[in-house]
């Protein structure tokens, strides 16, 4: 990726890998004495993947989850140490590319585990894998049944080292659920077959779900990333990801004028209009646009809070200012679209969507800063 200067941006992104660490920690501390993870999967939910696991690691983070074989082998060259799970399972005909870079596939077939443990004959060792059970999710994984059967078939398992049994969980975000306990209750039965296998079930809304919930090791993606586990409570996490976009024009509207595609948006009194060099190009969703009326969607500057009006174009969107003094907002001003104020939570509702797509989607055109310190941060 080309490094853009921030003066040369539209846009800063500024990830708080101080911020993470602590999260790091914080979920540790309450899923111990479960061991904590991390799902650094789609590069680090966008964040970018080398210093994210660099960050995780120094906070003593030993498991990491990925979703691709291929992130697996990033991964790997970052972390010679850590165990990588690859959770979208074995890739048919590819169990040499996950033995190269000591990849631990979980396993989501008994088609799969016939050709690990295959694999690890010819190979003359038997590789660790996990076996990734399906609880009620419906999405991968081996059914009860399938389970049993892969059970059943000795000759397959002595081919394996199981090194984890996991499952994952489908409403962990809403605990009332109750899938939530017929979950916990189906990885229970799983276990009682395998009981010597440490297991893993929840991530990171289920490790608020309680004790029943994380077993030996714990896979927390978005809460690392400042996402709330806990939409129900105030988020017991530290925002991480901070997106500011540089005013780039401060226009004056009279009454009866409209800003922007589609004329969407027209000002009810004399309006001072500022220009942000970011958006949908850079991962601003459109959904964030107004309509007649001031929309939802805010952005944060100058010690309050800005409506967005019109609609978010491919590199830039406008805000109202017109209740800041004028001398808070001039050319370079910088105001918060993500951050402390503006929530990766809060945004994703005002957009239609979920923080974890907020933030996978977050453009390439930014200046990336890469902070260690949290002050370096602060909005
Ligand atoms: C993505 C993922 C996680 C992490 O989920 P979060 O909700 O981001 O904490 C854990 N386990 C599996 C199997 C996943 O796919």
């Amino acid at each position: 990726m080309t490094l853009i200067p921030q003066d040369l941006a539209g846009a800063v992104l500024t990830i708080d890998l101080m911020a993470l660490k602590d999260n790091w920690r914080r979920l540790a501390n309450e899923a111990g004495p479960a061991r904590c993870g991390a799902a650094v999967k789609g590069n680090a939910y966008g964040l970018g993947i080398a210093p994210v696991a660099r960050a995780l690691w120094e906070a003593g983070c030993r498991d990491f989850f990925v979703a691709r074989p291929m992130e697996g082998e990033e991964l790997r060259h970052l972390l010679p140490e850590a165990a990588i799970f690859v959770l979208d399972g074995l890739f048919a005909g590819q169990a040499e590319f996950y033995a190269k870079f000591n990849l631990t596939p979980a396993l989501i077939s008994v088609e799969e585990a016939r050709e690990w443990a295959g694999f690890g004959r010819v190979y003359g060792r038997k590789l660790p894998c996990a076996i990734h059970v399906d609880t009620g999710i419906n999405r991968l994984g081996l059914a009860m049944a399938e389970f049993q059967s892969l059970l059943d078939e000795p000759f397959t398992m002595e081919g394996l080292n199981v090194t984890l049994l996991m499952s994952h969980l489908a409403c962990a975000d809403a605990p009332s659920h109750p899938l939530n306990a017929r979950q916990r209750e189906a990885f229970a039965e799983a276990r009682q077959r395998l009981p010597s296998v440490p297991a893993s079930l929840a991530n990171s809304s289920g490790i608020f779900l309680g004790d029943g919930f994380t077993h030996d090791l714990v896979r927390p993606g978005i809460a690392l990333y400042g996402g709330n586990p806990t939409p129900a409570a105030a988020n017991p996490m530290t925002a991480v990801a901070h997106l500011e976009g540089a005013v780039m024009q401060v226009r004056q509207v009279k009454t009866g004028e409209t800003v922007g595609y589609g004329a969407t948006w027209e000002a009810k009194r004399a309006s001072r209009i500022a220009v942000l060099g970011a958006g949908y190009k850079d991962g601003v969703p459109r959904h964030l646009s107004s309509r007649q009326d001031n929309g939802p969607a805010q952005v944060f500057l100058g010690g309050r809070r800005c409506p967005i009006v019109g609609r978010i174009s491919m590199d830039m969107m406008a805000i109202d200012v017109t209740d800041l003094p004028p001398q808070a907002v001039a050319r370079g001003t910088r105001a918060e679209i993500l951050g402390r104020h503006v929530t990766i939570d809060e945004a994703a509702l005002w957009a239609g969507t979920i923080s974890y797509e907020l933030l996978t989607r977050l453009g390439s055109r930014y200046a990336r800063l890469y902070s260690e310190h949290e002050s370096d941060a602060s909005a």
